[in-house]
């Protein structure tokens, strides 16, 4: 490669784009999401057991245990598992706020095989980080812009993303300054822009119009969680006539609950069907899919579906629901490829 050949970014250093294979676009390995947790459940400080997997999966966030990701051999194991199943890569969105591990995400990188591709910046306000309440909008886009080009905080470990950068549904001028802020990074770096959107269908627009009005490109944005936020054929195409990136990445919660807001998620069929709808209106690239992973009862050791659900088990379904080998390679590779290469400016 000579210094103007585009590359990905991963955290064990620069990879031809053309090397890359199927890849998942927003997992958790390492991470820590207990400080947004709503409210305890009943079973909060119980220890994860067969009998009690179901309901803490279920009540996920009520759990500390269950939102904490530490343990470095299981997380290399869960990503032999995505490997032995022909997953290659994935895109690593612990930011600021919910404790990040770029040294460790290296570690498990070498030991699976998994190329990872880690995020930079910040969460919602609410994991009150200090740094993102008190910082100017300069110094966090100079933060963001240093960790994609030399490490993320003082690391050597680069980012190949920004976000996800969190944007909760009261949408505050704390995070508004850090999108403000990831845009500019988005800007000087050309690395894409992730975001996890307030769960408001008129947040998502006016955020899209945020990002324009500052210069940024949408085409390079993914909004994720869209299984959370938009509901009807009618919305979904609204937005992805802003040319944004559309990301399902709730594949393998099977369940209708969701424990922030009283909505009735979808399944993997009506994510899948809700996707066959914007392939057949042109929108294929624009797609992009994840599961997401970020509690214990998620992993395979503590019964859950793993980093492999999406290759084992809904890659297969595809075909008969219309879905052609190319469209699953644009899904699966193409699209990840071209968001996630960049090239030295
Ligand atoms: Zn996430």
């Amino acid at each position: 490669m000579t210094s103007r050949d585009p590359f990905i970014q991963t955290v064990c250093g620069p990879i031809d784009p053309a090397t890359l294979g199927p890849t998942l676009m927003h997992e958790h390995v390492l991470c820590d999401l207990a400080p947004r947790a709503l409210r305890q459940s009943d079973i909060a400080e119980e220890k994860i057991s067969l009998e009690n997997c179901w309901q803490i999966r279920h009540e996920w966030s009520g759990h500390r245990d269950n939102c904490l990701l530490d343990d470095e051999d299981v997380a290399a194991a869960e990503l032999s598992c995505l490997y032995a199943s022909g997953g290659r890569a994935l895109v690593e969105l612990t930011v600021t706020g919910i404790a990040p591990d770029p040294q460790g995400l290296r570690r498990i990188s070498a030991a699976s095989g998994i190329a990872i591709i880690a995020g930079c910046g910040f969460y919602t306000e609410e994991s009150r980080d200090d740094d993102l309440l008190e910082s100017s909008e300069d110094d966090l886009a100079k933060r963001m812009i240093n960790d994609v080009r030399h490490g993320i905080g003082d690391s050597d470990v680069r980012a190949g993303i920004i976000g996800e950068i969190g944007c909760s549904d009261a949408w505050t001028r704390v995070e508004q300054k850090a999108l403000h802020a990831a845009v500019v990074a988005q800007i000087e770096t050309g690395a894409s822009l992730n975001i996890h959107p307030p769960r408001s269908v008129e947040k998502l627009f006016e955020i899209t119009q945020f990002i324009d009005q500052l210069g940024g490109k949408l085409e390079r944005s993914i909004f994720s969680h869209i299984d959370r936020t938009i509901f009807t054929l009618d919305d979904l195409f609204r937005f992805a006539d802003t040319g944004s990136v559309i990301e399902y990445d709730f594949f393998g919660i099977e369940s209708s609950y969701y424990p922030f807001k009283n909505i009735d998620l979808p399944n993997d069929a009506m994510r899948l069907k809700m996707m066959r709808s914007l392939i057949d209106r042109g929108h294929l690239s624009q797609i992009t899919l994840s599961q997401d992973i970020c509690t214990k009862t998620r992993l395979s050791r503590y019964g859950g579906h793993g980093y492999a659900h999406i290759m084992k088990n809904v890659l297969p379904v595809m075909p008969r629901m219309g879905f052609s080998d190319a469209e699953i390679d644009a899904l699966m590779v193409a699209t990840p490829c071209r968001l996630l290469s960049m090239v030295y400016n």
